[in-house]
This record gives C-alpha cells, sequence and structure tokens, in this order.
C-alpha cells in the first residue's frame, strides 16, 4: 500500500530522489494512530559516500556565488515554503504527531523565517579590513566546505531550516541526516531548496538511525557537524568529532528552570509555564521543566493552572481545534511514564494528569507535579514530555542558585515585576537562552543554543555565521621586506 506521506525515494542527494532498499528498513509512523505511513531505508554506505561526494563536489561552486546569490535561492526557498504552508504542516504533523494547530504557525513557518533570514544576511557576510601603518591586513570570511547537519525528531523541518539556511548562507554544502522517527519533512526542504534554484549537490538528506550519523561525523570530506540531541549523543558526537578537529554545534537536551515571583502577573505566568511545558506535548529541549514558584503565589498559580489546563484538547492532531497531541512514540510515553510512576514514588504530590490515554495512538495527560523537591528525579533529569515539576523557594538568592544547581544550561526564564531584579536574575542564570516574563520564544533574530552540558555554538541570528564560516588573515606587505640577517 503506498500512503500520500511516502516520499518518493529515502534520500535526496545531487538534486534528485534516490534509493537503496539494501539500508536497513525505517517504517514511520504516525503518532496519533499508530498507522505506518511510509516505510524508507537507511543510507548503506554507498549511499553515504554518494551524499557525501555530491556535497563535496558542489561546495567550491556554491562558495564562488556572490553572497546576493545564494541568498536569491534562500529567500525564494522561502517564498515556496510559505506557499505550500498547508501542505507542509500536514506532513509535520503525521511525521511528529504535533497538532496542526502548531504546525501551522510554527513549523514550515519558522523553517521560511530561517530561509529568508539568512538569504538576507548572505551578501552581508565580509572579512575587514586592518590598516597597519602603510601595511595591511584583511580579513576573508570563508566557508566551512562540507556541513553534516543531524536532527532530533521534535522540530524536524525547522531543525532541517535552521542548520541548512546559515549553512548554505555562508558557501557551505550540507547533508543532513534527520532523526528516524520523523524523516520526511527534511526531505520537503531539499526539494524547495533545490526548487529554488539551489545546484545539484548543495543540500542532501540521507536517512539513517545513530550509526549512520556516526559515519557521517567521522568521514574526512566533513568540516562541521551541527547536531540537535540529547546530551548522550552529543558527548559521542563530539568526540567523534574532535578527532578530525572538525567545528562542531551541539544543540543538546535541557532541564531548564523557570522562576516565578509573588508579584508576577498571575496569568502571564501561568501562560509561560504551559508554553514551557506542554506546547508539542512537552517534547521541546528549552522547557522550563523546573517551575520555582514563590511561596506566597504557589496556592494561587497552582489553582490557575489547574484550571487553564482544563482547556487542553487531546484528539486528532489534523482537526484544527484540537491543541494537544500524542507523544512522537510509544518508547518515548513509556519512558515519560516511568518518569511519572518516579515522581510519585519519592514523594512529589501529583495535581492533575499522570496517566496514559486509551487507544491506538500516544497519548498521554498532561501533568503536573507539586511540592517537588531538587533531589527527585523529576527535577533532575530531562523527561521531554508533559511533566510540569513546581518546586518551592523563599527567596530571590536561594531561586538563583537552585535553578544553577543543573549540569544542563539551555533555557532559564524569570516573571516578576521588579525590573531591577529581572535583570539580576538573568545576569545570574547560567544558561544561554533567558526570558523575562515569557518563555521558550524561539524567532530566528535572535541567538538561540545553551551552556554547560547544553550545548556549544549558537544557532539563529548573527551569531550562526560565526558557526558556519572561518576567517582567513591576509597580511599585505607594502613596503621591503626586513629580515635579521
Ligand atoms: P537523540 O540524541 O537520540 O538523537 C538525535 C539524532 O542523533 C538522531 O538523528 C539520531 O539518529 C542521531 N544519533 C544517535 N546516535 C548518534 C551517533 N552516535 N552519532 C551520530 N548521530 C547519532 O535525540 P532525540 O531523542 O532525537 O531528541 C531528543 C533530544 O534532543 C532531547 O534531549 C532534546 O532536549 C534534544 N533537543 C535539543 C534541541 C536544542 O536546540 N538544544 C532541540 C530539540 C531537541
Amino acid at each position: 500500500m503506498t500512503y500520500p506521506t511516502q516520499p518518493k525515494a529515502s534520500h535526496f542527494i545531487g538534486g534528485q530522489y534516490v534509493e537503496d532498499t539494501a539500508g536497513e528498513v525505517i517504517e514511520v509512523i504516525y503518532p496519533a494512530t499508530g498507522a505506518v505511513i511510509a516505510t524508507l531505508h537507511a543510507a548503506t554506505p554507498a549511499i553515504v559516500d554518494q551524499a557525501l561526494t555530491s556535497a563535496k563536489n558542489a561546495q567550491a561552486a556554491w562558495a564562488a556565488m556572490t553572497g546576493t546569490e545564494r541568498g536569491r535561492v534562500l529567500r525564494r526557498a522561502a517564498d515556496i515554503m510559505r506557499e505550500r504552508n498547508h501542505d507542509l504542516s500536514v506532513l509535520e504533523t503525521h511525521d511528529t504527531g504535533k497538532p496542526y494547530q502548531e504546525t501551522s504557525v510554527v513549523d514550515a513557518t519558522s523553517g521560511a523565517d530561517a530561509l529568508e533570514y539568512f538569504g538576507g544576511l548572505a551578501a552581508a557576510i565580509t572579512g575587514e579590513h586592518i590598516q597597519l601603518g602603510e601595511n595591511f591586513v584583511y580579513t576573508r570570511r570563508e566557508a566551512l566546505g562540507v556541513c553534516v547537519g543531524i536532527g532530533a525528531w521534535n522540530y524536524p523541518t525547522q531543525i532541517a531550516c535552521w542548520k541548512g539556511a546559515p549553512a548554505l548562507a555562508c558557501g557551505n554544502t550540507m547533508v543532513f541526516k534527520p532523526s528516524e522517527m520523523t524523516p520526511l519533512c527534511a526531505l520537503k526542504v531539499a526539494e524547495i531548496l533545490h526548487e529554488a534554484g539551489a545546484p545539484a549537490g548543495v543540500y542532501n538528506v540521507i536517512q539513517g538511525y545513530g550509526a549512520v550519523g556516526a559515519s557521517l561525523v567521522t568521514d574526512s570530506r566533513v568540516d562541521k557537524v551541527s547536531l540537535t540531541g540529547s546530551v548522550p549523543t552529543g558527548k559521542k558526537v563530539y568526540a567523534a568529532a574532535a578527532e578530525g578537529i572538525r567545528h562542531v554545534t551541539m544543540e543538546l537536551g535541557g532541564k531548564s528552570p523557570m522562576v516565578i515571583f509573588d508579584d508576577a502577573d498571575l496569568e502571564n505566568a501561568v501562560s509561560g509555564a504551559i508554553l514551557g511545558n506542554f506546547y508539542s506535548t512537552g517534547q521541546v529541549c528549552s522547557n522550563g521543566t523546573r517551575v520555582f514558584v514563590q511561596k506566597g503565589i504557589k496556592d494561587a498559580f497552582l489553582k490557575r493552572l489547574t484550571e487553564r489546563l482544563e482547556g487542553v484538547k487531546m484528539g486528532d492532531p489534523l482537526d484544527e481545534t484540537v491543541n494537544f497531541g500524542p507523544m512522537v512514540s510509544d518508547k518515548q510515553r513509556q519512558i515519560v511514564l516511568g518518569y511519572i510512576k518516579k515522581g510519585v514514588a519519592e514523594g512529589a504530590r501529583l495535581v492533575t494528569g499522570g496517566q496514559e490515554v486509551d487507544g491506538d495512538g500516544f497519548f498521554i495527560q498532561p501533568t503536573v507535579f507539586a511540592d517537588v523537591t531538587d533531589d527527585m528525579t523529576i527535577a533532575r533529569e530531562e523527561i521531554f514530555g508533559p511533566v510540569l515539576s513546581v518546586l518551592d523557594f523563599e527567596t530571590e538568592e536561594e531561586a538563583l542558585t537552585r535553578a544553577n544547581a543543573t549540569e544542563f544550561g539551555l533555557a532559564a526564564g524569570v516573571f516578576t515585576n521588579d525590573l531591577t531584579r529581572a535583570h539580576r536574575m538573568v545576569a545570574g542564570f547560567e544558561a544561554g537562552t533567558c526570558y523575562i516574563n515569557t518563555f521558550n520564544l524561539a524567532p530566528v533574530e535572535a541567538p538561540f543554543g545553551g551552556s554547560k552540558l547544553s550545548g556549544v555554538g549558537r544557532e539563529n541570528s548573527k551569531a550562526a555565521i560565526e558557526h558556519y564560516s572561518q576567517i582567513k588573515g591576509v597580511y599585505v606587505g607594502m613596503g621591503d621586506v626586513e629580515a635579521p640577517f
């Protein structure tokens, strides 16, 4: 049986779809029903080689184009993505299970934003001139070469664009490997870039499990690896990339704090906690899953949060009124249920949720724990599901110390109406992405990324250019050369 979601072939290399049925089977499962909606094959060594050869061969000519020309391709691709937003959003919903209500405003649209932003920036990527008396130095900002992108399963279109757009703007070519859980959307990104005029080989997509990712990272043709994934995978990929002194960007996991002070606007704080815990069914790396609530506002916060959760509508993610989808897989759901059990066993108070939902899809209730303490497993480990933990605190100093008492450092947020306290907290947070009186927004104009175990490098904004290019310094002698003998 052929499903409408079945792509023409598993891989997109050198401007066309390519298949090698000798590769391990990848079944794509629609998380809302458990149905197999496409069957793909992981890349064989021959496919990996074809993709890297294609990217390598295309790179010099792509880099030799002017930034304006490269940018025009990216901006055209952005326009195509926006025109096809509906179809791309339906595909994203099938790939991930996220509700169409979300995908139609977040995924292809933020992918298009990245293509447009870096398309606009491409022409402005320049070196500088440094005068040294009559001599001078100029710098050339050059591409790195072939970049490998490896994606997680929560935002397959966005991740493919967040890595591809700055890489291509700088004159690199890319081989992107999506997560084996969500292999469909990146193929569309490749198709669209090609349609927009990207020469064959500039942006390639190959499928595979971790082993395919690992084989890309150590290939001598690869100059940079950008991974979005978990900390354990990040450690492996970073170490493997180090063997060839390759550039890396690591966008890894988190256990981010959200600190809500007594003086915060209650409704906004509750909205922030909902966005930072339940959007995409909690499968967001920067989620503020440790919600520190000052004692004076705790009861009101929990009451209002519980009331607002009555607005959750679970069901067919393609129904535009549904705002809460399934987990990406049953495996992920079982992991989350395991954490919920541990939370109860270790003495946290289950305020609401905690149960899986009967049926074929991988649904689970949005879950809130109160009276959580710092030592509990649910307060220490990344759950990557809809589980919010409320922790009590009394003073600002205490909140900051406890917020930072984690090996992760992806995001952190504060809700308060005290202006100076907000900025003090942000200055003290050990996190790469901070929020004041909001949470989890990630526009392409702003840098995004983590500190500590949550990663290195930044995606988005002008900062991403630093991570997809290198500087060559050129000293120009205008006079005679002085030598000691
Ligand atoms: P994962 O680490 O299991 O897999 C990520 C990707 O790495 C997949 O494509 C996988 O096939 C590949 N991979 C696995 N082993 C590999 C290896 N040895 N070498 C090369 N590639 C390998 O992560 P996941 O479960 O897909 O995603 C969830 C994780 O991603 C969470 O920890 C989440 O916080 C994190 N994440 C981070 C960000 C961010 O921007 N910081 C964004 C989304 C998700």
